[in-house]
Parts: structure tokens; C-alpha cells; sequence
């Protein structure tokens, strides 16, 4: 059994398969929470803080999070949806942290069947959860978007970079890239330092960092600021499309 809290087609908005037709599922629930990415929202009149999807990752919200007990539902709605489609588009399963549900039995079956229908399957993970690839074959055949954390997160270190659990994934997965979400601060302090002891634990993987911003207003504010990083270390920059675009809706 696993959670969603929601699915939906659109583009990809970032990383390697930027401008890529994807269908999103979109899992409930996070082992990190990021209070650093300063996106503020109410919870019985409290604020609390986190990152541009609190609503997948905080369990106030778990109400509104559909349970997903029946792999052959899940598959069933996502056939349908591709026969009005008329093709298989590329799937992009995130969060949340969707990988903490990667031995689920019903979440396994769903990610066997995409795999074995050929579809292109990527991961936005955090990348702090080891995966059995001996136990879970299915996952060599999917891509992982690293989208590791950095200081910026307001985690602790020790939470957010587990050296076995990505070397793991840079290892037996077909693909895999870091993804980096840098703001002007961190650019001016520690991001270089930050991705560089990263890139030794994991030296073959491309780099692209985007700018932090849950809106089009704070993405306005860091992607110059990115930009010129990326272009200072050699690094790929990636836009957020989906902000640019839709702004602050859900659901694209
Ligand atoms: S790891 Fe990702 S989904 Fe989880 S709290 Fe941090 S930014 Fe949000």
C-alpha cells in the first residue's frame, strides 16, 4: 500500500528531460522535511515551513492523499488515460520521497508492469534511500534525477547525503543525474564546496542546478545568480518550466 497524493499529464519542468510530455504520480510523504526552502503554509493556525510540495510531504495533508492498495487499479486508470493519449509518455514518479515505498508489493507491481511496457520511468528522489537492486530488478531499467539536498535544505548533513544509498543507484540504474536547487546565498557561500564533495562520492554523474523558488517571483530572484554559477564550474542550468509557466498551480 502506498500513497498519492496526486497524478496528472503535463511537461517536465526541470533537469536532464526538461520540455519532455510526462505523466506525473506524485507519492504522499517524505523521510526529510526542508524547513530551509522557506515555503510557509498554515496547519491549524500554525506556520510551518518546508519545501515547494509540502502538501505530499507534510501528513496534515495525508486526508486529501488517495491509498493506493491494488497495483491492477492503479495500472488500469494509467492504460486508460494512455489509450486517450494515443502513446506511452515518459513517467515521472516523485513526491514527497517516492522511493521510501520502493519495496512496497503493490508499489513494486506498479513499477514492473511500466517497465515491461517499455515506458521510460524516471525517479525524482532525494536519493537517501538504498535500494535492494538485487531484490527489486525493475529499478535498473529506470532513471534517477539525484535531486540531493544541500545546506540550503535546513537539514543536517548526515540526513540528507548517504554515500551507500547513491552508490547504489549510480551503480546499477540505467541513468541517473544530480540535480541541485541553489538560491543567490548559497551560490556566494558554500554550493561549490557543497557539490564538489558530492560529485567525489559520485564522480561520473552530470550536474545541473536550478534556482530555488516555489514562484515565479523567487525563482526571478536566484536564476541569474545560478546562471552565472552554472557557467563559472562548468555545471548545466536548468529552469523550473512549470513555474515559469503556471506559477504557483498545482497540478502541472
Ligand atoms: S526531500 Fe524533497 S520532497 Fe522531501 S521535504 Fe525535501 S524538498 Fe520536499
Amino acid at each position: 500500500m502506498f500513497y498519492l497524493s496526486e497524478q496528472f499529464f503535463s511537461i517536465q519542468g526541470e533537469g536532464k528531460y526538461a520540455g519532455t510530455p510526462s505523466y506525473f504520480l506524485r507519492t504522499g510523504g517524505c523521510n526529510l522535511s526542508c524547513p530551509g526552502f522557506g515555503a510557509s503554509y498554515e496547519v491549524n493556525g500554525e506556520t510551518r515551513y518546508g519545501c515547494d510540495t509540502y502538501f505530499a510531504v507534510d501528513s496534515a495533508y495525508a486526508a486529501s492523499w488517495t491509498k493506493v492498495e491494488k497495483s491492477d487499479t492503479l495500472i488500469a486508470s494509467l492504460k486508460k488515460e494512455f489509450d486517450v493519449l494515443g502513446y506511452y509518455p515518459h513517467v515521472v514518479i516523485t513526491g514527497g520521497e517516492p522511493l521510501m515505498y520502493h519495496s512496497d508489493k503493490v508499489f513494486y507491481a506498479v513499477i514492473e508492469w511500466l517497465v515491461a511496457e517499455g515506458i521510460a520511468v524516471t525517479f525524482e528522489t532525494n536519493g537517501t534511500i538504498a535500494i535492494d537492486f538485487e531484490k527489486y530488478p525493475a529499478y535498473r531499467s529506470c532513471i534517477f534525477a539525484l535531486s540531493l539536498k544541500l545546506a540550503n535544505s535546513g537539514e543536517p548533513e548526515e540526513k540528507r547525503i548517504i554515500p551507500k544509498a547513491l552508490q547504489a543507484i549510480a551503480g546499477h540504474a540505467k541513468e541517473a543525474f544530480l540535480k541541485f536547487t541553489i538560491d543567490t546565498r548559497l551560490v556566494e557561500t558554500t554550493a561549490q564546496r557543497e557539490i564538489e564533495a558530492i560529485r567525489k562520492i559520485l564522480p561520473d554523474l552530470p550536474v545541473y542546478c536550478m534556482p530555488v523558488g516555489e514562484s515565479r517571483d523567487t525563482i526571478w530572484k536566484n536564476d541569474k545568480a545560478v546562471f552565472a554559477f552554472c557557467m563559472k564550474h562548468n555545471y548545466t542550468y536548468s529552469d523550473r518550466l512549470h513555474i515559469r509557466v503556471f506559477d504557483t498551480t498545482q497540478g502541472v
